[in-house]
């Protein structure tokens, strides 16, 4: 790969705002591929000597723990972990106005060291000190908890808490500010009042909002309108301000009488871009007045990659780490030793499996696996939406073992529903098919699954998948992708390939019946028969999914595609 970074001042850097960050399994700072991909992108960033910077709220109570009772019914509780024990507190003090009260905040960092030896910071901005109120000091406490007031709380701290804690950290030649999705936006805000200072303006005019667009870059996540902050203008107005509203009036943010943090990062950012073609595509639909992109999203190859592979990679082609292209050469590896490496994987998953709920699962068993947070749009029932069929698919292809994870957000019912629901078909098919649904799904065991059953299920409905990153770690590990033509995966798909396509049409008429379908017919006369009578073939398909998808879906080709396409173009 080239060597971008060399054009970056290591005087400058890239500041990346996310409200969540997936930084490792113990520190429970995110809730699902969000965050994921934004600790990626810091792990590819020191990998690749890029003069990055994270900016993130602490969350010291976490996301919440999951446990299931017995019926598939969420209990949820605090995270708990110990940032004292895990970061390095940072001796700056900054305040931010927040609901007319002065808000005290500090930050924690923590250290991303990459193969080459190069440091990313990552800042973890905390309120809770003593000189704070009550309320005050709970506000980076819950990842995604509270109310909508708690919510454009944070978003103040993280946007205007973190550039006024980039400062006080010496930062002040920022080549780019990125923005991974809205929650960030108010940043601009941040940008806008330095802007109009600096040129001692009294109303924030043309040319300050020009300036600061040219800072700017966001990536939008969310391809359906309900995904978005919207707040009300007198809920900003308390809480925001009124003279800092009265400037954000003066962007395009306002539109319908909300603040729309959408709407904000767009109208103030000189790079836009959705996180995959088909995403970015759906993006421009939503908003036909900005100039969309699309970069597609990628993963920490050797985050995502299990021991086993880890070291057929480094026997077979040693510069992976370094250079995520030599993946390419998983043509090279003999068939017999993937499937060697994938057994290991297998095996130290079922072990996990045995160890967490005491169930042994046959390691010959043919094992899907489908772990994700757990909502509507991603179906994880629709395996289940006809049992005889899938019944009579076992009797007469094969046997199946399926293995599920994934939160349901707190307040999310429908999600909480579809727990239950595979709980209950667990339940109808407990003679015929071990269905097991794994409590607290997070960093540690998407590895673990990802890389340790053979075929990766993912359902969505389109266009609501907007990437999708999970498939992506099972294609580092040799483990194929079964799923709807949506996100990534209309551009990773191979039929036969790299894996199998659920639906053939990557347009928005098919329906859940026809995917159903799709989902049984190629179970029953493909991916089964496959599996158990021409094992050969199967492995050149695991073969393929890491030459040709592991190569590109990783985050050394996202950043290089950031830096090439958004931050070098100021
Ligand atoms: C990768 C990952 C995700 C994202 O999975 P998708 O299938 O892309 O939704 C979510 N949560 C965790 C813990 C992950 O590791």
């Amino acid at each position: 790969m080239v060597a971008p970074h060399s054009s970056v001042k290591p005087s400058s850097i890239i500041a990346y705002f996310s409200m969540e960050v997936g930084l490792s399994p113990e520190i429970p700072t995110y809730s699902g591929g969000l965050g994921m991909l934004a600790g990626d992108t810091l792990r590819a960033a020191a990998d690749m000597n890029i003069p990055m910077v994270g900016i993130t709220l602490l969350h010291r109570k976490g996301y919440f723990l999951q446990r299931l009772d017995a019926g598939g019914n969420q209990i949820e509780a605090d995270a708990r972990w110990v940032p004292e024990e895990m970061l390095q507190p940072l001796e700056p003090r900054v305040q931010v106005i927040v609901g007319g009260k002065t808000v005290s905040v500090r930050a924690w960092q923590y250290t991303i060291r990459g193969v080459k030896g190069h440091m990313v910071p990552v800042y973890l901005l905390d309120t809770n000190l003593p000189e704070n109120d009550g309320y005050s000091r709970t506000l980076t406490d819950h990842l995604y908890g509270g109310d909508l007031r708690y919510r454009l709380c944070q978003e103040v701290i993280l946007g205007l808490g973190g550039v006024a804690v980039l400062r006080a950290m010496g930062h002040n030649d920022v080549l780019a500010y990125h923005m991974n999705e809205g929650h960030s936006a108010l940043l601009t805000l941040a940008l806008l009042e330095e802007q109009s200072k600096a040129n001692q303006d009294r109303n924030i005019c043309d040319d300050d909002k020009e300036a600061v667009r040219r800072k700017c870059v966001f990536t939008t996540h969310t391809p359906v309108p309900a995904g978005h902050d919207v707040f009300s203008l007198e809920l900003a107005r308390e809480i925001v301000g009124g003279k800092r509203l009265d400037t954000l009036l003066c962007t395009e943010c306002c539109l319908d009488q909300t603040l729309n943090m959408t709407n904000l990062a767009l109208s103030l950012s000189r790079y836009i871009n959705g996180v995959a073609m088909y995403h970015g595509e759906i993006s421009r639909t939503m908003y036909p007045n900005y100039p969309i992109n699309s970069i597609t999203n990628g993963v920490h190859s050797a985050t995502w990659t299990s021991k086993p592979f880890q070291d057929l990679y480094d026997r077979h082609m040693p510069e992976w780490r370094r250079d995520n292209l030599y993946l390419r050469y998983a043509v090279s590896v003999p068939l017999d030793e993937i499937r060697q490496a994938h057994a290991v994987a297998k095996k130290d998953m079922l072990d996990e499996i045995q160890r967490r709920t005491g169930i042994a699962l046959d390691p010959s068993v043919m094992t899907i696996g489908f772990a994700r947070r757990a909502t509507a749009y991603k179906r994880a029932d629709l395996l289940f939406s006809d049992m005889e069929r899938l019944k009579n698919i076992v009797s007469r292809a094969g046997p199946l073992q399926v293995i599920f994870g994934g939160k349901a957000h707190p307040r999310d019912d429908g999600g909480k529903e579809i727990i239950k629901r595979v709980f209950e078909s667990s339940g109808a098919l407990k003679e015929v098919l071990p269905v097991v649904y794994l409590e607290e799904y997070d960093m540690g065991l998407g590895k673990i699954l990802c890389s340790g059953v053979d075929l990766w299920l993912n359902t969505p409905q389109k266009p609501h998948e907007a990437s999708g990153t999970s498939g992506m770690k099972a294609a580092l590990n040799g483990v194929p992708s079964f799923s709807v033509p949506d996100g990534w995966w209309i551009e990773g798909h191979v039929e036969g390939i790299t894996g199998w396509s659920i639906g053939d049409s990557w347009g928005l008429n098919s329906t859940s019946a026809g995917e159903s379908e799709s989902l049984y017919d190629k179970l029953e006369q493909v991916i089964i028969p496959m599996f158990y009578r021409q094992p050969g073939l199967f492995a050149r398909v695991m073969r393929s999914a890491i030459g040709l998808n592991g190569s590109f879906f990783n985050a050394q080709r996202m950043v290089s595609q950031y830096l090439e396409n958004a931050y070098l173009t100021g």
